[in-house]
């Protein structure tokens, strides 16, 4: 083989995971052409073969050639990591940890990975050794910011993102040390809450987090992500302004404003991103939206091949349903597509991008919504005007469109318990029930939209709006608000909206001693490692 040839050959069996192979071929480079790159490849594939002492001689004669070379430095500590912090025999594991963090800068592009991995490791070792105080004190040496939120594929299996774990840790050490209570107080407190609307939250928040002998763990890490988040975003103050007072009213606008005043002052304000959520890692198969269903029921003429990722019984109700709308054509589809299609009034006073808009065999138009929500949610029983308002606009304003009538489709999920082939039990997201609620065009819902309408034309124009402060925020719709993080208004302490919508900073709180609480933990069955 030529070099070229031995390069690239060894570059794929190491890429597929031989490494073994794609050593022999690396040694025979290395005895061919001798420099960094060659070198670094080299120590790479005996590291990840296992061959650790052969990698580290190599390391000790590379570091004396290329003293400088950046990536060597990192591969030798993904040596000690391989080496010394996998392996749980090793009596010196918690002082090599310290060792690697203190030639790691969990801030570096390259060994960030490296301080994280050796910490959450640490931190999973100590927590077998029943060592928790300890596990607690190295949890807080990481930034959870730089933290990776995407899962990834090992093998034939699906870890879960270094965040879940870390959040999901850090929540069972706090119930193991009986320091969780003492948490959730310092995060209100941090936050400014007002003492009523800290207990009306705290208890809300301690109530769906309880079972009748333990405390679910992973609850109580999806609430310490959010305070971190939002401690991180009044901190860092790393938000990104976009307000602009000339902005053209949107559909959105609406349904934003009916939901919360506060909750339309904020996104007016900020670019706010979709929330990075872990539902990635729980939905079981990917999550099918109506462009989906519509597919596979064309594809194959069968309503359970559009049904069968969910629990939903294919019955003559179903058919009645669904049938009229998956023989109708899409039009418009802002859902899957990547390119919004936006669409106005003939006066240019109001946008918006419908999901979809359908034509059936009658040639009526149709404009089509869809929203997944938990079956406990607020809403499981009626739609929020907040949702339907945007049906209202579409029908009424965009006489471009020519809507005929109008389609709002709740996809509900539930939380199930599924086995995974090593035993365990994972908790995975599943459609189980849907609703299907048919809007059209009359007086009370033309009162609503106007109502609405005017509503949203008032605050953007005199850029402030009194409030009861006390009636504004509620545990429930809060904590399932999707800019929670930015609201001051869920404290009880504002009773007035300004636009633009400036963030108020936390309140300096000092760490508490803990007591201790006799809940007990649950078992290993929501924990996803
Ligand atoms: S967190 Fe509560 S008060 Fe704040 S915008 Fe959301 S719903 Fe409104």
């Amino acid at each position: 083989m030529t070099i070229s040839e031995l390069k690239n050959t060894a570059k794929q069996y190491k890429n597929a995971g031989d490494f073994d192979k794609s050593m022999e071929l690396y040694e025979e480079l290395w005895a061919q052409e001798q420099n960094e790159w060659n070198g670094y490849f080299l120590a790479q594939v005996y590291r990840k073969s296992n061959n650790f002492q052969k990698a580290r001689d190599l390391h000790n004669q590379l570091a004396q050639r290329y003293p400088n070379f950046k990536p060597l430095k990192t591969d030798r500590l993904w040596l000690d990591y391989s080496e010394k912090i996998k392996d749980w025999d090793n009596s010196n594991l918690v002082s090599d940890a310290k060792d690697i963090l203190s030639n790691t800068n969990q801030y570096d592009q390259y060994e960030g990975n490296i301080y994280i991995k050796t910490v959450l490791s640490t931190v999973r070792y100590l927590c077998y050794k029943n060592d928790h105080s300890d596990a607690y004190e190295w949890l807080l040496k990481l930034d959870q910011s730089r933290i990776t939120n995407t899962g990834f594929l090992y093998g034939e299996q699906w870890y879960p993102a270094d965040r879940k774990v870390y959040f999901i840790r850090l929540a069972d050490v706090l119930i193991i040390l009986g320091k969780y209570v003492d948490y959730i107080n310092e995060s209100f407190e941090k936050l400014n809450f007002s003492p009523t609307k800290t207990r009306q939250f705290k208890s809300h928040l301690i109530d769906s987090i309880t079972y009748d002998d333990y405390i679910s763990r992973v609850k109580l890490a999806r609430y310490i992500k959010n305070f971190q988040e939002e401690f991180e975003l009044r901190e860092k103050k790393n938000f990104k302004k976009i307000y602009n007072p000339n902005k053209t009213i949107s559909v959105s606008n609406l349904s934003q404003y009916l939901f919360c005043p506060v909750s339309f002052a904020i996104n007016e304000t900020y670019e706010i991103d979709a929330n990075d959520t872990w539902e990635k890692d729980e939905w079981l198969g990917n999550r099918r939206n109506y462009s989906d269903r519509h597919r596979l029921f064309n594809q194959n003429q069968e309503y359970q091949k559009a049904f069968d990722d969910t629990d939903i019984l294919v019955s003559d109700e179903l058919k009645n349903d669904f049938g009229h709308l998956f023989k109708s054509k899409i039009l418009v589809d802002n859902v899957s597509k990547h390119l919004l299609q936006l669409f106005t009034d003939s006066h240019k006073s109001i946008v918006g991008a419908p999901d979809y808009i359908l034509e059936n065999s009658n040639g009526n138009k149709i404009v089509l919504t869809e929203k997944f929500s938990s079956i406990h949610s607020a809403d499981s029983q009626t739609p929020f005007d907040s949702d339907l308002v945007k049906h209202f606009a579409y029908l009424e304003k965009f006489d471009q469109t020519n809507l005929d009538f109008g389609y709002f489709i709740t996809w509900y999920w539930e939380l199930i318990d599924i086995e995974t082939n090593t035993g365990r039990v994972k908790k995975k997201i599943k459609i189980t029930s849907y609703r299907l609620v048919k809007v059209e065009r009359n007086n009370s819902n033309s009162n609503k939209l106007n109502n609405a309408l005017n509503r949203v034309k008032s605050i953007k124009s005199s850029k402030s709006m009194l409030i009861d402060a006390d009636k504004i925020s509620y545990a429930n719709k809060c904590f399932n608000c999707s800019v929670f993080s930015y609201c001051n208004h869920k404290t009880g302490k504002y009773d007035q909206i300004n636009l633009p919508y400036e963030l108020t900073d936390l309140n300096k709180v000092q760490r508490t001693e803990s007591k201790k609480y006799d809940n007990e933990i649950d078992d290993d069955d929501d924990l996803p490692f």
